[in-house]
C-alpha cells in the first residue's frame, strides 16, 4: 500500500465503520464489507483505484488525490502562539485538586520590570513575525491575587499595540474569587474570562472550598454574572470527577439558563494524593464521554459551545495544549517556559520546558536547543503511533498523559478521548444519532477503546 495510506483510520460504529482520513480533512461511514473493498480500491491504485463500478470509487479517489494538510508544527525563529503571564503562583483558594503548585507557591509576584519587559520582547516577535495580535494570556495560581502585576502588562501592552498598530487580546485562567469592581476591570480590558465553576454549590464548594474550608460557589457565580453582562466572552472551565459526571447534562443546562457565557470547557479531575485525600476521584472515562456528548447537544439548543481540549479539530496538529507552540509562560522569576505547571512537576516526569529567561538586565536569553528538543518531544509518542486521534489529541497533556517512556497502552484519558472524538465525527457527518446508538451498546463502546491500533492498512477484516 502506498506509505502515504498509513493516516487513513477505521474505527468500529456497531455494526459500521468510520473512515477517518484527519490529514485530507475526509470522513465517511461504510459497512464491514465496504473496508476490505476500500482496501482493495487502494491497493490496486497508483493514483487511479481501478473498479469505477464500485460505490466507494469516489471515496477512494478522494483519499488518494486530495491534498494532504501539513500539520501545524514550529520551525524556525521562536514564534510562540501566545504570551503567557504568571504575575504570582499565589492563590486565595484551596482546591482539593490544584494542579498548579499554588501550595508550594513563594507568594511572590512578577516585578514590574520584568512584566513590561515581558510584554516589550513578545511585541518584538509579533512583529518580526509580520502577525497582528498581541495576544497575552495569564495564569497563577490565580492571576487576580496580583491585580497590579495584570494593570501593569494590560496597559503596556495597550501601549506598544497602539504604536505599533498590533491588536491587543488578553485572556485569563481565573476562580472568580474578588470583588465586584475586579470583575468589572476584567470585564472591561479583557477578551476572554476562563472561569472555574464546577456545578452545583455543593460540588464546586466540595471541589474548590477556600482556606477555612468556606465555599467559593457564590462569589465565583457573582464573578460570572457580571462578566456576562460586560463585553467580554465568558468561558466556564468545569472540573468532572465522580461526584458530578452523572450530573453534566443538568449543570449544562444550568449553566446555560443561568449565565451568559459562550463556551464550557469540560476537563475530568487528575488523582493525586490530595484528591484522594479529600475523597475525590476522576469519573469514569465511559460515563464522562458519553454525559459529555449529551451535555453538548444540550448547550447546542442555546447556542453555546462545549469543548473537550483533545477533542477532533478542524486543523491537524501536534500538540493540544501550549507546549510544542512555542508558548513562552513568563514566570515571577523571569524563567520562560512552554508550560506553566511547576518545573518539578515536569522534571518529574522527564522534561524540560524552561527555554529561555528574562534576565535582571531585562535581556531574553533564549536557548535554541531546548526549543528544538521540545518541539521534537511532541511528535514522539509511541502510544500514539496508530491511534486515529494521533494529530487532534497528539498524545494530551505531555507531562500528566504521554511524558517520556510512559506505557503504550491506552489510559482512562485515552479512552474518553477517543469515545469523544468518535462521537465527534459522527455528528460533524450530521449523523447526530449514531452516538446514542453507540451509547446504547457498551461493547461496541469497549471495540472502540480496544483497537491497539485504528490504522486502515493493518485493519484486519
Ligand atoms: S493514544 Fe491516547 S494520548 Fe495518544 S492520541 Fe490517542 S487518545 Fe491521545
Ligand atoms: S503539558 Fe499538560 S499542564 Fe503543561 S500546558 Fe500542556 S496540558 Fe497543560
Amino acid at each position: 500500500m502506498n506509505p502515504d495510506f498509513s493516516d487513513i483510520f477505521i474505527i468500529p460504529v456497531n455494526s459500521n465503520y468510520l473512515v477517518y482520513a484527519p490529514l485530507k480533512g475526509i470522513s465517511a461511514l461504510i459497512n464491514r464489507r465496504g473496508v476490505s473493498e476500500l482496501k482493495k480500491l487502494l491497493h490496486s491504485a497508483s493514483g487511479n483505484p481501478e473498479n469505477k463500478e464500485s460505490k466507494l470509487h469516489e471515496l477512494a479517489r478522494e483519499l488518494i488525490h486530495s491534498p494532504e494538510q501539513v500539520p501545524a508544527r514550529k520551525t524556525g525563529s521562536l514564534n510562540p502562539e501566545f504570551l503567557g503571564i504568571i504575575p504570582t503562583r499565589s492563590c486565595n483558594g484551596a482546591c482539593n485538586y490544584c494542579d498548579f503548585g499554588a501550595d508550594k507557591a513563594s507568594g511572590a509576584k512578577m516585578s514590574y520590570d520584568l512584566a513590561a519587559k515581558a510584554v516589550d520582547w513578545y511585541a518584538e516577535i509579533v512583529r518580526s513575525q509580520q502577525r497582528n495580535m498581541l495576544d497575552i494570556h495569564f495564569f497563577g495560581g490565580e492571576p487576580m491575587v496580583a491585580r497590579d502585576v495584570i494593570e501593569v502588562v494590560v496597559h503596556r501592552a495597550r501601549l506598544v499595540a497602539m504604536k505599533h498598530d498590533l491588536i491587543p487580546y488578553f485572556e485569563i485562567s481565573t476562580n472568580g474569587q474578588f470583588i465586584a469592581a475586579d470583575a468589572r476591570f476584567l470585564g472591561v480590558y479583557f477578551n476572554k474570562v476562563v472561569l472555574s465553576l464546577d456545578g452545583f454549590q455543593e460540588i464546586h464548594d466540595k471541589h474548590r472550598p477556600l482556606k477555612g474550608n468556606r465555599g467559593s460557589y457564590e462569589n465565583a457565580v457573582e464573578t460570572a454574572k457580571i462578566i456576562g453582562s460586560s463585553n467580554a466572552e465568558l468561558c466556564i472551565r468545569c472540573c468532572i470527577s465522580r461526584l458530578n459526571v452523572l450530573r453534566m447534562e443538568e449543570i449544562t443546562a444550568w449553566f446555560c439558563k443561568n449565565l451568559r457565557l459562550s463556551t464550557i470547557n469540560f476537563e475530568v479531575l487528575c488523582a493525586t494524593s490530595q484528591t484522594k485525600a479529600a475523597g475525590l476521584f476522576p469519573p469514569d472515562p465511559v460515563d464522562f464521554a458519553v454525559h459529555f456528548h449529551r451535555s453538548r447537544k444540550i448547550a447546542l439548543d442555546y447556542g453555546i459551545e462545549v469543548v473537550y481540549a483533545s477533542d477532533i479539530t478542524d486543523r491537524p496538529g501536534v500538540s493540544s495544549c501550549p507546549v510544542g507552540k512555542d508558548t513562552a509562560i513568563v514566570s515571577p522569576d523571569g524563567r520562560i517556559s512552554n508550560c506553566y505547571l511547576l518545573p518539578e512537576r515536569w522534571k518529574n516526569a522527564g522534561l524540560d520546558l524552561d527555554f529561555g529567561q528574562v534576565g535582571k538586565n531585562g535581556r531574553v536569553q533564549l536557548e535554541e536547543t531546548k526549543i528544538s528538543a521540545i518541539r521534537g518531544m511532541v511528535e514522539n509518542k509511541p502510544r500514539c503511533a496508530g491511534c486515529f486521534c494521533q494529530w487532534s489529541c497528539s498524545g494530551g497533556c505531555h507531562v500528566g498523559i504521554t511524558p517520556p517512556g510512559c506505557s503504550v497502552n491506552y489510559d482512562d484519558f485515552c479512552r474518553q478521548t477517543r469515545l469523544i472524538s468518535a462521537f465527534t465525527l459522527l455528528v460533524n457527518l450530521e449523523l447526530d444519532g449514531l452516538p446514542d446508538g453507540l451509547m446504547q451498546s457498551p461493547e461496541s463502546l469497549v471495540k472502540i477503546n480496544s483497537q491497539a491500533s485504528d490504522r486502515l492498512e493493518t485493519y484486519p477484516v
